[in-house]
């Protein structure tokens, strides 16, 4: 970052945080008096701005609508305890995985610098959005799109990098029933299950409606090749804790590389947790829990942080896990993880970014 970036900014006339209940926001439909937009044109970013929060025009004929060019990223600013800064946590690691979605959809890199700096301006502008109440968090969603005004499918030129941000009240972390999934696939090798690629959510939305319809509330995604070996949980990272050790699915192209994922192991090697990234197997799973060796399982990811897994359900046959307060290394990280981003708990890996 040599020199600051110019950023405009036209303020909204009214502000509507004094009619918004903060007591009672629905998730993800309540946004800030602000946005953030750039353009990119002629190979460069250009006309950074941040504007009213509202629609905005867009032509019928941009690819982002036609074939999915689109990325996205989701993370949280919490207030501190005196309530003066905005804890975001590891923006930079989003960063960096923006830029590894943007290659593999062929679109442009985003500097550090517009990023963090575009971030740090519209959350310094709206930081009297970020709820104060017990548990509530301010969600924070960068995204791009393809913005070509030309049907044909190739590597677009002109793209929209954007920002909003979305009061978010405590997520009541509810205990989650899951199925193996062995039919539908998210991702497969050689896809994009690694990128946070919008078509990767559209297609996962009927295989999962499915699985509700049979009272499950989502599904553990198996490999797309031969649907033997486990790898997320709905749009979370999975873990278990099998006879004292943490194993997650080893990273590969068809698992999103989670910050959540990444700061959940970091926490358990600092305290000496033996951990395993490597390949689970259906049957290796099924059989642990079988044998009820299976102690722990949830999901790990920004939304809810941990969600704890109480029942895993496979070829019509349903595995209850050990109860919830039972679980003593999902519910510590869980706590640390949340102390460390609402500035509670000491920060000795410089996990949050301050504005
Ligand atoms: C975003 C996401 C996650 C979790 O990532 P975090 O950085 O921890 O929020 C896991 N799996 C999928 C498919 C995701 O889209």
């Amino acid at each position: 970052m040599v020199e600051t970036l110019r950023i405009s900014s036209t303020r909204i006339k009214e502000s509507r945080l004094a009619s918004t209940d903060f007591s009672n926001i629905p998730f993800g439909k309540v946004f800030t008096d602000h946005m953030f937009m750039a353009d990119y044109r002629a190979g460069e970013w250009k006309n950074l701005r941040i504007i009213p929060y509202g629609n905005m025009p867009t032509s019928p004929a941009t690819p982002a609508l036609h074939y999915g060019q689109s990325i996205f990223e989701g993370m949280k600013a919490y207030p501190s305890a005196n309530g003066k800064e905005a804890l975001v946590f590891r923006p930079l690691e989003n960063w960096k995985r923006m830029n590894v979605s943007a290659e593999r959809m062929c679109m442009p890199h985003i500097p550090e610098d517009l990023f963090m700096e575009s971030l740090a301006a519209l959350i310094d502008l709206d930081r009297g959005w970020i709820p104060t109440e017990e548990g509530s968090s301010l969600y924070i969603r960068p995204f791009m799109f393809s913005a070509d005004e030309f049907i044909g499918i190739r590597p677009s030129l002109d793209f929209t990098f954007m920002i909003i941000l979305s009061p978010v009240g405590p997520y009541y972390s509810t205990p989650v029933k899951v199925k193996i999934e062995t039919h539908y696939t998210r991702a497969v090798e050689g896809g994009t299950g690694y990128a946070k690629a919008g078509g990767n959510y559209g297609g996962a939305i009927y295989p999962a409606k499915l699985a509700q319809d049979q009272g499950y509330h989502q599904l553990i995604w198996t490999d797309g090749k031969t649907h033997e070996y486990v790898e997320e949980s709905g749009t979370m990272n999975l873990m278990f804790v099998i006879d004292n050790v943490l194993v997650t699915p080893g990273l590969s192209d068809s698992i999103l590389a989670g910050i959540t994922r990444k700061s959940v192991l970091e926490l358990a090697q600092h305290w000496g947790m033996p951990v395993e990234e490597r390949r689970i197997s259906v049957i290796e799973l099924v059989e642990a829990l079988e044998q009820g060796r299976v102690q722990e399982a949830f999901g790990a990811g920004t939304a809810a942080t941990i969600a704890h897994i109480e029942l895993i359900g496979h070829e019509g046959k349903n595995y209850s896990l050990p109860p919830i307060d039972q679980r003593l290394f999902a519910n510590k990280v869980l706590t640390e993880l949340e102390n460390i981003k609402r500035g509670k708990s000491p920060d000795p890996f410089e996990w949050i970014y301050r504005i």
